[in-house]
């Protein structure tokens, strides 16, 4: 037997008489050799094609499924880039929920169908830009992020604590089955025992009677009807039953069930067997990214048709596209008016369970101090900044000194400009000296100690900048 010719390749397991699948061509055929040149052609050009002549093993639909999806392996194998082995776990598996299920692709780190390089691999829907050759991506999410969402899924359903679920449920199936298997047999019974009566009644009345005779005649056939379709029905709930497990089987799953974990970890195991076990377990999974934002939408169909729905999340590029952004904007908002360093700040949202944009997992300082800066989150606490602590007296920083005298920000920026404070050329954050105007250099309240033009700096030129709050 021939590679070619396994019982998924050749059309007479589906019942279908065919002739002239290979058929020899002269460009191949070596010479000396009468049965080389032999290929196996495509089934438009079969010399005959009989479909429904031969007793089926499969239907001609899974005949067909069978070689779309061997096309489907082989081209996967074939297309550059993409190796069998390749990082992309969901390939095949994933479909869009914005244009109606389309496929989604594999774009890989190496920017193949995408303009500017990526350092992972991506899934995306282009079906508009494909078919229609308009707008971008319908929809764009990184890989690892939904790789390792599907993966725990997975994990997490054949956990053996969610087996155990799934059993105790189809035990309990099982147990109603059996009750109405009883009923079953209940009515079978009495629509026989009927037939019986009436047969009894039938037999024992005077056949002088004809009217009654008659009547009882009817009365059985209807009877024995009645058993008959009922046996039917009974018969057809039975078969339609589904398979119970045995307690080997059952047995088996369990110890394959907490294996899994381990197998599919396991340094051994290669993406391919990761793809595999999955595309048994799945039949395919919807995404749909919910707007701009990180949240996607994923509903997975396993096999078998049961579906679960649940929310991964993607890196995204910015700040603002986050669900949470308003939350986390309010918060940094809080703690910086709290006199809390970036540092302090960005610990406070690592704790609290706020993640940062793009691929990183921790907020730094420093995206605090940006975010503070991009959205003008001033630090108006009503005492001094901790920050400021740790500067020599007398000096501020433009944000604690706008604190200590109740002023905003561009004003002291202002005052800066026209040198009524200074600011010493190093270090390049803007640190205050007081010096020039007060030498007295000892660190006081607003109230006592900074000179009355400081503090009222109307009455010594224009306050454009003050009431801007
Ligand atoms: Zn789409």
């Amino acid at each position: 037997m021939m590679p070619s010719d396994l019982p998924l390749h050749n059309p007479v397991y589906a019942g279908c008489y065919a002739w002239g699948r290979r058929q020899v061509d002269q460009r191949r055929k070596a010479p000396g050799r009468p049965s080389t040149g032999r290929v196996v052609k495509d089934s438009t050009q079969w010399l005959v094609m009989l479909p429904g002549r031969l007793p089926a093993y499969i239907t001609e639909q899974e005949y067909e499924a069978n070689l779309a999806r061997m096309a489907a392996n082989q081209q996967t194998a074939a297309v550059p880039g993409a190796p069998r082995d390749g990082a992309a776990l969901l390939s095949g598996l994933l479909r869009c929920g914005r244009c109606g299920g389309h496929r989604m692709s594999v774009r890989y780190p190496d920017g193949s169908g995408a303009g500017r390089a990526r350092s992972v691999h991506g899934y995306a829907c282009a079906f508009y830009q494909a078919n229609y050759g308009t707008g971008g991506t319908c929809q764009h999410v990184s890989g690892p992020a939904l790789d390792g969402y599907i993966t725990s899924q997975v994990l997490e359903a054949v956990a053996p604590a969610a087996l155990e679920v799934s059993m105790a449920a189809a035990s309990q199936a099982e147990d109603e089955r059996a009750m109405l298997d009883k009923l079953w047999r209940q009515r079978v019974e009495r629509a026989r025992y009927a037939a019986g009566r009436t047969r009894r009644q039938y037999q024992l009345a005077e056949p002088e009677n004809r009217l009654v005779t008659r009547q009882l005649e009817a009365d059985w056939e209807a009877a024995l009807a009645e058993a008959a379709r009922l046996e039917a029905d009974y018969q057809r709930f039975t078969e339609e039953g589904p398979a119970v497990l045995t307690t080997a089987e059952r047995t088996a799953i369990q110890a394959l069930a907490g294996d899994l974990p381990r197998v599919w970890h396991a340094p051994t195991t290669t993406q391919a067997d990761r793809k595999e076990l999955l595309r048994i377990l799945i039949q395919d999974i919807t995404v749909n990214v919910a707007g701009d934002s990180e949240i996607v939408d994923v509903t997975i169909t396993w096999a078998g048709g049961h579906q679960t729905t649940g929310q991964a999340v993607r890196p995204v590029g910015r700040l603002d596209q986050l669900t949470y952004f308003p939350a986390l904007l309010a918060r940094v908002t809080e703690l910086a008016d709290a006199g809390r360093s970036n540092g302090q700040i960005a610990d406070t949202l690592n704790t609290e369970g706020f993640r940062p944009p793009k691929r990183t997992s921790r907020f730094t300082g420093e995206q605090v101090r940006a975010l503070i800066t991009q959205r003008g989150i001033r630090r108006q606490a009503k005492g001094r900044p901790t920050v400021l602590t740790s500067l020599p007296p007398g000096q501020w920083s433009v944000p604690g000194l706008a604190a200590e005298l109740g002023m905003p920000v561009p004003t002291i920026y202002t005052w800066i400009y026209r040198g009524w404070i200074t600011r010493p050329p190093r270090p390049r954050k803007p640190v205050l000296d007081h010096h020039r105007r007060r030498p007295a250099a000892t660190r006081t309240t607003p109230a006592q100690g900074t000179p009355a033009r400081l503090l009222h700096p109307s009455s010594m030129g224009p306050a454009r900048t003050r009431n801007r709050q």
